[in-house]
């Protein structure tokens, strides 16, 4: 398969891939290219104009904030992020786990919040790390929390033009751990259910608070309020981690998602069990 014609620019910095941008409405920019390519070979998307920010060299890396916290440019690939043994382990576990070694480094962080697939896993652990995304375009630069950033299948609030630049991950707190679990498309590896944890304990073991989403189960990724508050101030053993992770049937609603490889039924039933697995890791890595 090939795609349709296109013409191809490329962005030597974020303000020229924004002018290029104001010169070609419609056009898209090309990341790693491993979900807009097989867009267009599909016929399902079909630009006319690419906008390579590839090799815009600022755009790539991972920073320490100075804080405790982490920036990282939205051109950096899932094998970078993998391989980085200071990012929260819930990250690294995430974005190893993303399809096989050739869309690890290929495939950037940036590109895969920008495509909000539900299927993605990255959008999952942002909103358990609770990161703000940084975006810059034509009308400047402006900060956006994960939490409001995802807002419908394939949907985000990058407005016409902009680009995301970085991705900050804050500072994770003393006594806290964090783990992520997915069931996997055996094929793709894509995410058909994935759980995001960050779990924060007491000097005593109890549960200060917990910050968990779940993904590939609605049309964005979702942030399971009802698992946080049956965890905070419990005593947290095999059964109340249990009890808790039932609770995300509430933070589900009636939407989930079904398709060739999993129906709604099969994903909403192997949930609690993916969250279950995801806090317990989380509070092993806690202690
Ligand atoms: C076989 C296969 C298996 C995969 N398995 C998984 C998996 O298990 N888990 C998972 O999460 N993902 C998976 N992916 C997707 C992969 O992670 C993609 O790399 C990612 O979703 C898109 O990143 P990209 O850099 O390739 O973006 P591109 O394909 O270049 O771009 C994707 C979209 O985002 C836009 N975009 C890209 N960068 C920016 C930016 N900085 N600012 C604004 N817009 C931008 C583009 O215009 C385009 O619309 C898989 C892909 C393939 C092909």
């Amino acid at each position: 398969m090939h795609p349709p014609q296109f013409d191809y620019y490329r962005a030597g910095s974020v303000s020229e891939a924004v002018s290029l941008m104001q010169q070609h409405p419609g056009a898209k920019y090309l990341a790693g290219g491993h979900s807009l390519i097989p867009l267009m070979n599909l016929r399902l998307a079909d630009p006319g104009v690419l906008i390579d920010i590839g090799r815009i060299d600022d755009l790539i890396g991972i920073t320490a904030t100075g804080n405790g916290g982490f920036r990282i440019g939205a051109l950096t690939t899932h094998a970078m992020v993998a391989s980085h043994s200071d990012l929260p382990a819930v990250l690294r576990e995430a974005a190893g786990q993303i399809g096989d070694p050739q869309v690890r480094n290929r495939g950037t962080v940036g590109g895969n919040v920008a495509h909000a697939d539900p299927a993605s896993d990255l959008p999952t652990v942002f909103m358990a790390l609770e990161a703000m995304f940084h975006l810059s375009g034509p009308n400047g630069n402006r900060m956006v929390a994960a939490n409001e950033f995802f807002l419908d299948l394939f949907t985000t609030a990058l407005e016409e033009g902009e680009i995301l630049t970085a991705v900050e991950v804050p500072p994770q707190k003393a006594g806290a751990g964090s783990a992520y679990m997915k069931l996997a498309n055996p094929a793709s590896r894509y995410c058909m259910v994935g759980a995001a944890a960050v779990v924060h304990l007491e000097p005593d073991g109890r549960c200060h608070s917990a910050s968990v989403a779940v993904g590939g189960l609605t049309a964005k990724a979702t942030r399971a309020a009802a698992v946080e508050a049956a965890l905070q101030g419990q005593m947290l053993n095999a059964d109340t981690l249990a009890s808790a992770a039932a609770a995300v049937q509430g933070d589900l609603g009636s939407q989930v998602l079904g398709d060739i490889h999993a129906s709604a039924e099969y994903r909403r039933a192997v949930a609690p069990v993916f969250v279950r697995r995801a806090l317990a890791k989380a509070v092993e890595r806690a202690r």
